[in-house]
């Protein structure tokens, strides 16, 4: 939150999303005079601006038509994550298209203009939209919870960016609580318990953290602390400290966890403080015995190369950095090449091979994945289509699908499209779906799957095994194959226990499912399989991923 401005004695920030470059420089030299303006070529690059530079963007311009993530997606993300309510959005529009214009104020957008602008109007338009919003938000914001009388969000950060201001020699922390698997505890113990259980937990924390300065609560069941920067480990510090909730009454189980930024930056965000406090913090869930993790250089290195990776992403698919390797699956009963699954790789021109594990988990954050995920699709009908051109007999080959393909348009009409265009049999095109797609939007995943089994396509339940809760998705998808994740086959060769990879086979018999045992490295383990049924084989036993020319080489081999 900024001051009080008369006038505009300060500066404020405007975010400028459009995507011809041209227009965006003119506005962008229109604004410069009275504005701090930063640009963004697209929707999906906005976002990014507005995850980094957290409270300080006073107001948006967006485009409307752009390339990756449109204005409407822009505004529907904005709106989802919650977190920039505050953020006015004026849209440019370049038609007087009402339909547009209706659509974007339903979704959140505050004001438009339609182009081509004058300046003078856009400018004071500009200016009494940021002016009303800033002491509406003052005048509407509670400046203290009311359940735990700590700061509401916003006066926190404003508050504590006022003591960073007043001395810029002093050292401060950042200190950020979560309550793990709080839903589940409101199930559990009601409501009424549940916010005695965070009233009492936000008197507490001020009483054991050293230095404390003032608190706030970010969301339901977080909250930050500024404090003075302290020397020794905050592990050690917090290490003896136990929350006693419910004294007298029924016992709480619950689990603190607590991220830590240390000795902050005063010219960054307090929001962004906090954000990194709770990055660290987000790494521990789920972890038994860690309580406390601290914003550290690992952390921001990584989190500076995952923006990067963001970045480059989109012209990568231009310059064809993602490749695809292809590794053979060995079909067991007539012991010849059953079929390949397409894995992607990264080769970036400075940075060298980059892994899926590295980038996919983040595309699937920022949704760029199905653009790339199309892209592969696509690339391996075309590899296909040049298979069977060649003379090689027809190998299926299997994708990856993530769980976001399913939520961007009709998944089965967009791969149906592709075979057809590639005059493949659909059959000669497998989906694997990892087993935690599962468990979310089950209605339109069990959809989706159906539609694609009766366009002939074949479907594969990936990385079964690994610890989601497979048995309803088992009963529910249009599955044919199960793929048996690799930590079952390695716990099977560790312990010479094989009883839990007979019983996955078992089970995909009776449901007349197929089998594809994963990351099989040895003969023992080839060997194993082979008595207990299973049909396929993938693993660097037969073959590691192989580019394209490879494969083909190791198929012309195994024909
Ligand atoms: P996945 O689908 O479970 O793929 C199997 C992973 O095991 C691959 O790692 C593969 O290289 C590796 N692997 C295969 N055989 C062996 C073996 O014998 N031993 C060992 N240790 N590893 C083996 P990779 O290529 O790094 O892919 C990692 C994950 O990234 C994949 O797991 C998949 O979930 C995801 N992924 C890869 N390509 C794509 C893609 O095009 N789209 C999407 N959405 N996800 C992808
Ligand atoms: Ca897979
Ligand atoms: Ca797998």
């Amino acid at each position: 939150m900024k001051s009080k401005m008369e006038g505009f004695a300060e500066r404020r920030t405007v975010l400028v999303v459009e995507d011809n470059d041209m227009n965006r420089e003119i506005l962008c030299d229109l604004l410069e005079d009275d504005f701090n303006v930063i640009q963004a070529e697209n929707g999906l690059e906005g976002l990014l601006k507005l995850e980094e530079r957290g409270g300080d963007i006073a107001l948006v311009m967006l485009d409307v038509y752009m390339p990756l993530c449109d204005g409407f997606t822009f505004l529907e993300r904005k709106r989802e994550s919650g977190r920039f309510d505050s953020v006015p959005v004026i849209v440019m529009t370049a038609s007087d298209s009402v339909e547009d214009e209706i659509r974007c104020l339903e979704l959140g957008a505050t004001d438009f203009i339609t182009k081509p602008y004058n300046a003078e109007v856009m400018k004071n338009r500009m200016k009494s939209l940021i002016r009303l919003q800033e002491s509406s938000s003052m005048l509407n914001r509670l400046e203290l919870d009311e359940l735990t009388r700590l700061y509401s969000k916003e006066f926190f950060f404003h508050n504590a960016g006022i003591v960073l201001q007043t001395d810029p020699d002093a050292r401060y922390d950042v200190v950020c609580c979560d309550v793990e698997d709080f839903r589940t505890m409101n199930d559990r113990y009601g409501r009424e318990q549940c916010d005695r259980f965070l009233h009492d937990l936000a008197g507490w924390l001020p009483q054991v953290l050293p230095g404390m300065i003032l608190g706030g609560r970010l969301g339901a069941d977080v909250f930050a602390f500024l404090t003075e920067h302290q020397e020794q480990d905050w592990t050690e510090i917090l290490k003896n400290a136990r929350f006693q909730p419910n004294p007298d009454g029924q016992p709480m189980h619950f689990s603190l966890k607590y991220g830590v930024a240390q000795d902050i930056d005063h010219e960054t965000s307090v929001s962004v403080s906090c954000d990194r406090a709770t990055l660290a913090l987000r790494r521990i869930k789920g972890r038994f015995n860690t309580p406390v993790a601290v914003y550290d250089e690992e952390m921001r290195r990584m989190q500076l190369r995952e923006r990067q990776l963001v970045e480059f992403a989109e012209p990568a698919i231009e310059n064809r950095e993602f490749q695809i390797y292809y590794q053979p699956k060995h079909n067991l009963e007539n012991d010849a090449t059953g079929g390949a699954e397409a894995l992607v790789r990264w080769i970036h021109p400075q940075l060298g091979f980059i892994s899926p594990g590295m980038f996919i988990p983040l595309f699937e954050r920022n949704g760029f994945i199905t653009k790339l995920d199309f892209y592969i699709w696509e690339e391996v009908c075309r590899e296909l289509r040049k298979l069977l051109d060649e003379g090689f007999p027809a190998v299926p080959i299997s994708v990856n699908v993530s769980r976001m393909d399913f939520e961007a348009s009709d998944l089965s009409e967009k791969i149906a499209e592709l075979a057809d265009k590639y005059r493949l049999d659909h059959s000669l095109l497998h989906i694997e779906l990892t087993e935690s797609i599962a468990g979310e939007n089950p209605e339109l995943i069990q959809d989706t799957l159906e539609k694609l089994h009766e366009k002939g396509f074949v479907i594969e339940l990936d990385d079964f095994g690994s610890g989601y809760s497979s048995l309803t998705s088992l009963n529910t998808l249009a599955l044919d194959v199960l793929k048996l994740d690799m930590s079952i086959i390695r716990h099977a060769s560790a312990t010479s226990d094989y009883s839990i990879l007979r019983y996955a086979v078992l089970l995909a018999d009776g449901m007349r499912l197929k089998t594809v045992a994963e990351g099989v490295e040895t003969a023992d383990q080839v060997a194993a399989l082979k008595v207990l049924g299973c049909d396929y084989i993938q693993g660097y036993y037969y073959s590691k991923p192989l580019p394209g020319p490879e494969f083909e080489q190791y198929l012309a081999r195994c024909a």
